[in-house]
């Protein structure tokens, strides 16, 4: 029985519903040099199951750094702060563009925590956006 990430309904159904971006990071499946994955947004290890609601669309490294953790300590405060859960959240209470729209700028405790964990400003990213803002892809809708 191949794992659910590799069945194509599941994978179109989680890319379809992000509007084909990472759910952390906002990059474009379709422009961007990443490969894109299924994450688990409560990881298996901590009980995280296959269903939908549980799934995320995420680009491979944003994966790769939120590993299986869903919740990390946040160093401003000393106390667990849960990482970004897609599912349950909304994006933009969390997270806003610097002006020129090449960085993502945490604004509550939970998106200061997934931007350090996630790295969401990594310079490839950075300079993914500056390629394709102009092209009016960045930021997505
Ligand atoms: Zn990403």
């Amino acid at each position: 029985m191949p794992k659910f990430s590799s069945l194509p309904d599941t994978r179109l159904q989680v890319a379809a519903r992000a509007g084909h971006c990472c759910e952390y990071c906002k990059s474009m499946d379709t422009f961007s040099p990443n490969y894109f994955t299924v994450d688990h947004i409560i990881p298996e290890p901590l009980g995280g199951s296959d269903i939908l609601d549980n799934l995320a669309y995420a680009c491979f490294l944003c994966n790769r750094l939120k590993s299986n953790k869903s919740s990390v300590i946040d160093v401003a405060s000393g106390t667990w702060i849960p990482i970004f859960n897609p599912r349950l959240l909304d994006w933009n209470e969390h997270f806003a563009w610097s002006e020129d729209l090449t960085l993502i700028i945490g604004i509550s405790a939970i998106g200061r925590v997934t931007v350090d964990e996630l790295q969401l400003n990594r310079p490839k990213l950075v300079a993914y956006r500056k390629a394709v803002t102009p092209f009016g892809v960045h930021p997505p809708k």
